[in-house]
């Protein structure tokens, strides 16, 4: 007799693989019910259940997911499970995969100006390397002083620089003048208005008082991306999944380390209308420990009529790749990639970044 599988693990395996397929969530509940229902029972009574056909009488467990118990209690792994694995994984796979060839550039990056580790021709030829046609540099701005942000003054100094080290660079690369703003308390943003119109694009991101209540935070967000020079909206809740990946230091990390942040309080909904009105992107920050928007938010962006935009926040070379996590997670939640503002060239997206029309 064929040793049994544990039939409860199936089901869950089942749930979870339809939910990272995004997949409905009636079809989900029906197998997270069945392994809720079955978890207290003895494997004797399972089994018997199982051999005399009343699987189905208990609330919960309907005829699909009482075949699959029977097929695991066979040794067997479950047809529908088997179906899911086959096919479920290499469909994700190949859409993002495209999202992320589509990807033309990054647009959230650091160099060693304010808190990333290398400077700023080292993060250059990474993404010439990567086959990047443009990066744009968003070193922070002069509230965070944690991470050394520049004040105006070192802005315009880096202004200078950029247009040096392009001159270097192979054709067909620039380099793009970017900031990652802070969204001060008011909803203000942390530099002056004539630098902010200069630079090719402006992230701005909350970076304090992310435990403020959701009716602050709300008005704090709307009013920044109300602001016309406010392009991409960063990393929106702020939230961290884990702790930092080794090899992230630099006085900008301090603090983070080893430590979980829950999501700030804010009304998504109100937020993505005022991106989808202003015509804001909205980030998807690939970073591991951030993964935010987390995916329930991306699809409420998506519904919204956000455009994205998929970024690495790379703080070093190597962390640029990490933009495929971000892609797997916008094509989990079903992002094109007409949404998504880093498929466009350099030229088109500094269009948009300068002279974005409202849409209404
Ligand atoms: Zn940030
Ligand atoms: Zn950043």
């Amino acid at each position: 007799m064929a040793r049994a599988r544990d039939p409860i693990a199936d089901l869950r395996r089942i749930a979870f693989l339809l939910e990272r397929a995004n997949e409905a969530t009636y079809r989900v509940r029906a197998f997270r019910s069945a392994a809720k229902a079955l978890a207290g029972m003895s494997a004797a009574e399972l089994t018997e259940r199982a051999g005399n056909g009343t699987l189905t009488e208990l609330a919960g467990v309907g005829d699909v997911t009482a075949r699959c118990v029977a097929e695991s209690l066979a040794g067997e792994e479950p047809v529908y499970l088997r179906r899911l694995v086959a096919t479920e994984g290499s469909d994700l796979d190949a859409e993002a995969t495209a999202l992320r060839a589509a990807l033309r550039g990054d647009c959230h990056t650091h160099s060693d100006w304010s808190d990333g580790g290398s400077p700023i021709e080292e993060m250059a030829l990474a993404a010439v390397e990567l086959g990047h046609e443009y990066l744009v540099l968003t070193d922070h701005s002069p509230r965070l002083t944690v991470a050394r942000g520049l004040t105006a003054e070192r802005l315009r100094r880096q202004l200078d620089h950029v247009a040096q080290v392009n001159a270097a660079l192979p054709e067909g690369f620039r380099i793009l003048t970017g900031i990652e703003v802070d969204i001060l308390a008011d909803g203000s943003l942390d530099q002056d208005d004539d630098l902010l119109a200069r630079l090719d694009v402006v992230v701005g991101s909350v970076h304090s008082g992310l435990k403020d209540e959701r009716s602050k935070m709300t008005r704090r967000m709307l009013k920044a991306v109300a602001n016309p020079h406010l392009d991409i909206l960063g990393h929106v809740t702020g939230r961290m999944v884990s702790s930092r990946p080794a090899g992230v230091t630099g006085p900008g990390d301090r603090g983070h380390r080893a430590r979980t942040r829950a999501e700030s309080d804010f009304d998504a909904d109100a937020v993505f209308a005022a991106c989808a009105e202003h015509d804001t992107a909205v980030e998807i920050n690939s970073r591991p420990e951030r993964q935010d928007p987390p995916k329930r938010l991306i699809r409420r962006a998506l519904e919204a009529g956000c455009r994205f935009a998929i970024n690495t926040d790379a703080h070093a070379p190597g962390q640029l790749d990490w933009q495929r996590f971000g892609c797997e997670r916008a094509a989990l939640c079903g992002v094109p990639a007409d949404r998504v503002i880093n498929t466009w060239s350099a030229e088109q997206l500094v269009a948009w970044t300068h002279d974005r029309p409202p849409r209404r």
